[in-house]
């Protein structure tokens, strides 16, 4: 996200004081984030294996074993004999529970890399347990890039396309359709290549599957040249953004916005290709500038008017801001501050309107929150299980700071997102089920039957999953 910078945060934060006068104020603390230390069993012994813990905190499990494997071969000895469920874990970005079992946790840490790249058709392979940021810079070292990149680069290949993982651009579809194959290794030890072209059907089903089709050892990615591009942040009322859209979405590559909420402002970002010079990096402040909004919170959250009042002061004056530099670099941020997210793709018409309500909800009920809300876009592509499938869509996120319970926030706008069928980000918060998922997916059951198909014993299925795709 970006966020005011810290001189405009430090007058808000001067403004805000001046109207908490005699308030007490309240310590930002700002747990550390650590695995919990493992605990004892029963009879005093300790488990055999670490517990496990999603980025946000939100997501935990104790697997009975978890397993690293070197190679494809060693992958599919194991994967025959190992505890169930089984379940692969990436870079553990993931908010929603599509991680923990009790199982075994497979990571592919170990089988990561990029090689083979064409430089003709710009294609190269990327093993499963590659990091977004290093196949990026490895990319780049030979002259080339995505197409787009997410809002970070921690995730693994693997898993950021088993999630749908997209970032922003009307005309610019998800990481999964930048896919042309892919390499499964089943629960059975078999190993499948497939593409559009060889076992096309697995092919539309395993480029989203949220780990549950096998495990993804290669994916051959569609690249590019690279580019640069010239990255401008401004702040406009939320409003004037909304009415201001398409053309916003028409002229930039890359357009999305930040609402703040309780302000009546927006801070829009846009991407556009250049060839001018790279400007220097600038200084990071998106965490200090959460922390300010926190503060504003403690300090105003009473008092929604004058919490207004505050962020609008600071805005006033707030300058536009440009960089330009290699597009893997000025798409992704840094993500100090954590927080669990719920995020719906909706349709794109009704999307405005949807926002519109949330925004709503949010300040009439004087929901404590005060993390910015998310709106990008992103194209149509026909993947089964993607959230994007046959329809240009908004994707709308909302964001709880990770000490703070997001239950009742999130149930509020997730009753908006379903009001206008919205799919759920498979990797984040969400209450739906197989018969929701049936009801907003047409190539659902095409995908269950090629599930089956490949773990007939719901071996990669955790109680979660089991629920996700409607099994006993
Ligand atoms: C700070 C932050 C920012 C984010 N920004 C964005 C964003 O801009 N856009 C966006 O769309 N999402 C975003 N996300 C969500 C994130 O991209 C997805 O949840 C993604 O799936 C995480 O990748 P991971 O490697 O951590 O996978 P994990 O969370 O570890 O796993 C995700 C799924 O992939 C499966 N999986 C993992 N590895 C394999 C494998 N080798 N084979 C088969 N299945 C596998 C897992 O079983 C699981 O079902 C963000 C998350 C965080 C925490």
């Amino acid at each position: 996200m970006s966020h005011p910078t810290r001189r405009s945060l430090l007058k808000m934060a001067t403004a805000a004081s001046a109207i908490a006068a005699t308030g007490t104020v309240p310590a930002i603390v700002h747990s550390a984030f650590a695995d919990t230390p493992a605990a004892a069993t029963k009879n005093g012994a300790l488990p055999k294996s670490l517990p496990w813990r999603n980025w946000s905190g939100g997501q935990s499990c104790q697997p009975a074993q978890r397993i690293a494997p070197a190679n494809e071969g060693e992958l599919a000895e194991l994967l025959r004999k190992v505890p169930t469920p089984i379940r692969a874990v990436g870079a553990g970005h993931s908010f929603s529970p599509v991680v923990p079992t009790d199982g075994t946790l497979v990571t592919l840490d170990r089988i990561a890399g990029v090689e083979n790249i064409n430089a003709k058709t710009h294609q190269a392979d990327v093993l499963g347990g590659t990091r977004l940021y290093r196949m990026a810079d490895d990319l780049a070292d030979m002259g080339l890039a995505f197409d787009n990149m997410p809002d970070i680069n921690k995730q693994s290949l693997a898993g950021a396309i088993s999630t749908s993982t997209h970032g922003t651009g009307a005309n610019i579809g998800s990481l999964s359709t930048f896919v042309q194959g892919l390499r499964l290794v089943t629960v059975s030890g078999r190993t499948i290549d497939c593409s559009a072209t060889k076992n096309a059907d697995l092919f539309q089903a395993a480029r989203v599957s949220v780990g549950s089709l096998g495990l993804i050892t290669k994916a051959r990615v569609q690249a590019r040249p690279l580019y640069k591009l010239k990255r401008r942040v401004w702040v406009q009322p939320v409003e004037e953004m909304l009415e201001a859209l398409p053309e916003l979405e028409a002229k930039h590559r890359n357009f999305e916005f930040y609402y703040v909420p309780y302000s009546g402002l927006a801070l829009g970002i846009s991407n556009d290709e250049t060839d001018e010079a790279e400007t220097p990096t600038l200084m990071n402040e998106d965490d200090d500038s959460l922390m300010q909004l926190k503060m504003l919170q403690d300090w105003l959250g009473w008092a929604p008017g004058m919490r207004r009042w505050a962020i609008q002061k600071a805005f006033g004056d707030y300058p536009v801001e440009t960089r330009v530099d290699f597009s893997h670099k000025t798409l992704t941020s840094e993500r100090g501050v954590r927080f669990n997210e719920m995020e719906y793709h909706l349709p794109r018409e009704v999307a405005a309107d949807a926002l519109r309500e949330i925004i709503k909800t949010i300040e009439t009920n004087n929901i404590r929150v005060f993390f910015p809300i998310e709106f990008r876009t992103v194209a149509a592509d026909d993947i089964w299980l993607s959230p994007f499938y046959g329809r240009k869509s908004a994707s709308i996120a909302v964001h709880q700071f990770h000490e703070w319970d997001y239950h009742d926030y999130f149930a509020a706008v997730e009753a908006i997102y379903k009001k206008h069928e919205g799919r759920p980000h498979w990797g984040k918060i969400n209450t739906l089920k197989a018969a929701d998922f049936a009801a907003l997916y047409p190539k659902w059951n095409d995908f269950l039957k090629i599930r089956k198909e490949l773990d007939p014993t719901g071996k990669f299925l955790t109680p979660y999953m089991k629920d996700v795709f409607g099994v006993a």
